[in-house]
């Protein structure tokens, strides 16, 4: 079994997935030809860049600019005790580029707003693994006007999310069509979290992208998919489009800049 757009270097890497006939050599060479942009260097971002980088995404862009804390490194797997000070993406990239020489890594230091929304454009999976509402809301518009996928992540102490946004399914606005008040809901800045916890969404996250990019499996589309650390069960809860939704319902926006994404929490979308 060979494929001439893989090389013998790369049959040998990625020989547990080309034996698969589910991924196979059609689907590593998709792989390799695809890009994806993981929003957030952090817990989430840590071991979904690590994942997808490990199984040959040809182009992985990486948007944060934040830099590393200490406080970072108990769950941020991507940085090192020697990374405290640097901009996240370029630790991030670091650690990335090490992983595989197969991959292009454009690390952009750069805070994803309606102003640098664009960079989405270049991507054909967008990987959400920022910790804010605001973010969260942003990107599911902007990649839903684009026709671009998003995979979601969220965790809370031993909670964990995580739910897959594809243009014909419900997007993140039918499932949450309001932020909480500011103050309402803790920022994971506040609040603590299992170091590990991350780990398995995040590496949920980078599940479900490999699965859109090689098209198998089902992905979590229209459903909400909840991990509880403590108990290590899961629950999966359905969710539908919702027509007056004002990303994509039947009157949907046109544009971000038609959202006022200010604030800490509370996003409202008004499709006027
Ligand atoms: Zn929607």
């Amino acid at each position: 079994m060979t494929d001439l757009s893989l090389d013998a270097t790369q049959l040998d890497r990625y020989s547990r997935h080309v034996v698969m006939e589910r991924v196979g050599p059609a689907g590593q060479a998709a792989l390799l030809d695809a890009a994806v942009l993981v929003v957030g260097a952090g817990g989430l971002g840590s071991p979904a860049l690590q994942y997808l980088a490990a199984a040959g995404v040809g182009r992985l862009g990486i948007a944060d600019d934040d830099t590393v804390e200490r406080s970072n490194l108990q769950r941020q797997i991507v940085h090192g005790d020697d990374d405290v000070g640097r901009p996240k993406a370029e630790s991030a990239a670091e650690t990335v580029r090490e992983l595989n020489p197969d991959v292009a890594v454009e690390p952009h230091e750069t805070r994803i707003g309606p102003e640098t929304v664009d960079l989405l454009d270049d991507y054909d999976v967008v990987v959400d693994a920022t910790d804010n509402f605001r973010s969260r809301y942003l990107l599911n518009d902007a990649a839903r006007l684009r026709g671009l996928p998003v995979v979601h992540g969220a965790i809370y102490e031993f909670e964990g999310q995580a739910t897959t946004l594809v243009p014909d399914g419900p997007c993140y606005r039918c499932l949450f069509p309001s932020a909480p008040n500011p103050g309402e809901v803790p920022n994971c800045a506040e609040t603590g979290v299992l170091g590990v916890l991350p780990g398995t969404i995040g590496s949920i996250q980078a599940t479900e992208a490999l699965k859109l990019l090689i098209d198998e499996g089902e992905p979590l589309v229209g459903r909400l998919l909840f991990y509880d650390a403590a108990t290590l069960e899961t629950e999966t809860v359905p969710y539908e489009r919702d027509p007056d939704c004002p990303v994509c319902g039947d009157d949907g926006i046109e544009s971000v800049a038609a959202v006022d994404y200010e604030g800490d929490c509370r996003i409202e979308a008004d499709p006027r």
